[in-house]
């Protein structure tokens, strides 16, 4: 497996060799996005912590063009809790208990790169701090991949928020979204966005009504992903991003994944380039946004935790 591994890392490395990131590629023009972030009035009780559960083991070579072979990364695999007096959501699900399951709905090639380890899944860590699945408004999938969707089996009756997008996707029998339709799509709830721009996109879904919760379309890594710009009461600003970059470097570089991992992963890596110039630029432009990859742990690290008593 190990061999399996290096070959897949190598061949990774030598697609994006000496070439800078996004050679040879068009990509959009920038957005323009002012001097200030949208107005938020953020509610003084609404909070933001990260629930981790579980890892999967990877390379820098895999998770972004010109990463090391030899950089070992710790993929974090989570969910996102925001408590809101007017609802709580929770972004993706991480593993649920039967992941060992779950992990086989995955292609061949990923079963024998992704080695991954599990922790309490997220409905242990709710349950421990008092919170039932009753008491979530929603689950908000940033996507509709595995890693994202196997808590779900844990968190049975909490509606599902999904774009219509990825919704068709999951239904279309897209093998990328087997553990989806497996686990069921029962409590699916397709929401949709009004055309108020936001931050360079054309539309936006403003849950609260106070600027506090923003989704966006992102469609690219899959058809229907989102991002999720939360505003906390400190000020403090986050833009939860799901899997358009794996890891922080694809966003502060920018850098597309390898060829490898876009023909794997990626629904639409010219999508997905054009969304890593966007944040790029948004991240140059407001230093004090915390952009949150699913999948970095090291931002994840510094982010509020869900005590674990
Ligand atoms: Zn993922």
């Amino acid at each position: 497996m190990k061999i399996v591994s290096l070959l897949f890392a190598v061949i990774a490395t030598a697609a994006g060799l000496g070439m800078p990131a996004f050679a040879g590629q068009p990509f959009a023009a920038t957005p323009a996005f002012g001097n200030e972030l949208p107005e938020a009035r953020p509610p003084g009780a609404m909070t933001l912590r990260a629930l981790p559960s579980g890892k999967i083991f990877s390379r820098a070579a895999l998770a972004y063009e010109g990463g090391n072979f030899t950089d070992q990364r710790e993929f974090n695999v989570g969910a996102i809790l925001v408590q809101h007096p007017s609802g709580n959501l929770l972004f993706d699900s991480g593993f649920g208990q039967h992941v060992n399951e779950h992990a086989k709905t995955r292609t061949r090639l990923m079963q024998w790169t992704g080695r991954y380890e599990r922790g309490s899944t997220i409905a242990q860590q709710l349950a421990m701090n008092g919170i039932q699945p009753g008491e979530l408004k929603a689950v908000v999938l940033t996507h509709a991949h595995w890693d994202h969707v196997s808590g779900l089996e844990n968190l049975s009756g909490v509606p599902v928020w999904v774009t219509q997008q990825e919704f068709d996707f999951v239904n279309s029998g897209h093998r990328s979204t087997e553990l989806a339709r497996q686990l069921g799509i029962g409590n699916y709830r397709v929401y949709g966005f009004s055309n108020v721009p936001y931050l360079g996109f054309n539309s936006s879904y403003d849950v609260f009504g106070d600027g506090s919760v923003v989704l966006v379309p992102a469609p690219g890594h899959t058809p229907g992903s989102i991002i999720a710009f939360i505003a906390l009461p400190s000020g403090q600003r986050y833009a939860l991003i799901g899997d358009i970059a794996w890891q922080i470097e694809g966003i502060d570089i920018p850098a597309e994944k390898p060829w490898i991992s876009r023909k794997v992963a990626d629904n639409d890596a010219d999508a997905t380039r054009n969304l890593l110039e966007h944040l790029h630029a948004l991240k140059n432009a407001f230093p004090m946004l915390i952009i949150v990859p699913a999948h970095d742990a090291r931002v994840w690290n510094k982010l509020p935790r869900l005590p674990v008593p």
